[in-house]
């Protein structure tokens, strides 16, 4: 059975290349009928805060990718580290280190006076030095001296690494708390995890990693790293691109399954389709057909896919989203789906689509000061007698030609006192499907009020 995992640590929000990451793990999984685990790295007691492990959470509940079991939550497993930690000290393969900083700091200096990387000289190993009274030893274990690490990358293929790479790293500090590497491969190996989906910034933990598992025997599982989501200028991906918490994608309007779609086509590809179902990606995702460079994050792409989810999605779940996200209840409105239609076919998110709706559900409470200059009383006089004609006309746009022709007038000289009545400004929808959605009666109303404002 494939098992994956996503990992974050709760530093911050959760985003879009971590929510990258959980789809491809996700997907895989479910791909193979086989379970998607949730962990929260949560040992590095001062860096992390429950605040982002909550919003992380809800994150992943926005966007429905479930997770199988309990959340692990690391913070609470320090007693199972500690005692694999004793496993491996009684299985000689690793030992108590006894250097106080100083020394290390003394080591460090002199390996970097003589152009070497600096390395632990393993002077702790095999019981080479007693213990020491008065200092609390750190874990170190034991590294494999010379040789290879490698290992096949579902996406990079052969990694290799030089043993001499590696020092004897610590597992567990002086105050006994694990390392980060340790804990890892620990929770992997736990929770039975086959396959290691995982950005490519992770590559160098991989042999550290590596080395535990072989330490206890284990056999280590398949490691995927994934490529970095780069900008349009191929530099790192920053808030100002798009990087931000996930959850302000939902804010700002996009459908999660629409930033879902978008995310997964940054680095896999199906021939040049663009938009698939979530049954798709589940049928045809493979991480190990994952581009091994790096993608470019494109905020136009985003707004298109989210366009095209827009579109395809029914009256009643737009609605719902609008009532949640934007505090527009269109459940009421006579000409809902008129009025979807046509705001569909326009915006682009969500936010833009609730502003469009809004304007034919609110009366405007104030007009564009320089379209009202365009307003005279005498324009006032032929929009109101064009709605008198138009009330009892069912096709709105023979309406409005048929009465342009008797009246001699262009298409402006109703059109922008009209709008500018309906919307509060000169520009916007066009007429008769604004007045098929309004109806006559709202647009007498809305006339009345702009009369109002001019006298
Ligand atoms: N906790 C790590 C992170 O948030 C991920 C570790 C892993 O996937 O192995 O970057």
């Amino acid at each position: 059975m494939i098992v994956t995992r996503f990992a974050p640590s709760p530093t911050g929000f959760l985003h879009i290349g971590g929510l990258r990451t959980a789809l491809f793990s996700y997907l895989w999984a479910r791909k193979n009928n086989g379970k998607f685990l949730l962990r929260i790295e949560d040992t590095d007691l001062a860096r992390n805060s429950e605040a982002a492990a909550k919003a992380i959470l809800e994150a992943f509940e926005w966007v429905k990718m479930e997770c199988d079991g309990a959340i692990e939550y690391q913070s609470k497993r320090f007693d199972i580290y500690a005692q694999y930690i004793r496993r491996l000290i009684d299985r000689g393969e690793a030992y108590y280190c006894y250097m106080t900083k100083e020394e290390l700091d003394a080591l460090r200096n002199e390996q970097q006076k003589r152009g070497e990387r600096p390395r632990y000289d393993g002077r702790y190993r095999d019981g080479a030095l007693p213990p020491r009274n008065g200092v609390n030893p750190v874990v170190r274990i034991k590294a494999p001296q010379s040789g290879t690490i490698a290992f096949e990358d579902g996406i990079k293929g052969r990694v290799e690494f030089n043993a001499n790479q590696l020092d004897d790293f610590i597992i567990a500090r002086s105050d006994k708390t694990p390392t980060y590497n340790f804990v890892v491969a620990i929770d992997d190996r736990m929770t039975g995890v086959t396959d290691v989906i995982r950005g490519d910034d992770h590559l160098s933990n991989t042999p550290k990693q590596i080395a535990i598992y072989r330490a206890f025997g284990w056999d280590i599982p398949k490691f995927y790293h994934v490529p970095m989501i780069l900008n349009a200028e191929g530099g790192k991906l920053s808030k100002r691109d798009g990087a931000t918490d996930v959850m302000e994608y939902k804010k700002a309007g996009y459908l999660p399954d629409a930033l879902l779609n978008f995310l997964v086509r940054l680095g896999w590809s199906y021939g040049d389709q663009e938009i698939f179902s979530r049954e798709e990606l589940l049928r045809l995702f493979d991480p190990s057909q994952i581009n091994g460079s790096a993608s470019i994050f494109n905020a136009s792409k985003l707004l298109w896919v989210n366009h095209e989810y827009i579109r395809a999605l029914s009256d009643d779940r737009l609605i719902a989203a609008l009532k949640e996200d934007f505090d527009l209840d269109l459940s009421g409105f006579e000409n809902r789906s008129k009025l979807l239609e046509l705001c569909k076919e326009k915006a682009r998110t969500l936010e833009i689509l609730a502003q469009e709706a809004k304007k034919f559900v609110l009366r405007p409470t104030s007009y564009n000061e320089k379209d009202l200059a365009l307003v005279t009383s005498q324009s006032l006089a032929i929009v109101s007698k064009f709605l008198d004609f138009a009330e009892d006309k069912k096709n709105k746009r023979g309406a409005i030609e048929e009465f342009l022709k008797a009246e001699n007038l262009t298409t402006p000289q109703l059109g922008k006192p009209l709008r500018i009545a309906l919307f509060g400004e000169a520009t916007g929808a066009s007429l008769d499907v604004s007045l098929e959605i309004l109806g006559v009666r709202e647009a007498k109303i809305r006339i009345n009020l702009l009369k109002e404002r001019i006298e």
